[in-house]
């Protein structure tokens, strides 16, 4: 699938006002090795515009895991659910982070759509995670 060219300070723009780090599972682009991505929250094929407000760093994985899906399946209620919003709706609102031990866990059914969908709790993000949370470095918005 093609994707617009995003200009390169449209780029700059989604790293900085994400603080370099991925908007979905957290992990700050300088604990990859593959760079993060600017994500089409809303994917160009269901009308997403390549604008500020539908725009989010997403780290290669979370973005992967993610393609052009806008939903999913909560699988407690069998609803289709939306995926989370990082334009529209407040992480702490959907997340909570478990310092002991980095995992995500979801306080909504957004939260648990999107923790499903984009596996978040991969488990090589677990120790990293851990360790910025512990240290009250992680970026929660
Ligand atoms: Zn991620």
């Amino acid at each position: 699938m093609s994707k617009s060219y995003i200009s390169t300070k449209l780029r700059k723009l989604v790293s900085d006002r994400a603080q370099n780090c991925c908007e979905y599972c957290l992990i700050p682009e300088s604990l990859t090795l593959v760079s993060h991505q600017v994500d089409h929250v809303i994917a160009e094929k269901h009308g997403g515009k390549t604008t500020e407000e539908n725009l989010a760093l997403s780290c290669s994985l979370c973005n992967q895991a993610k393609g052009s899906d806008i939903a999913s399946i909560d699988l407690e209620t069998g609803d289709v659910i939306r995926l989370y919003h990082p334009r529209q709706d407040q992480w702490r609102e959907n997340f909570q982070i478990e310092e002991s031990s980095g995992v995500i866990y979801p306080l909504t059914a957004i939260g648990r759509v999107t923790i499903q969908l984009l596996k978040i709790n991969r488990s090589a993000c677990l120790p990293y995670r851990q360790m910025l949370a512990q240290a009250k470095i992680l970026v929660q918005k």
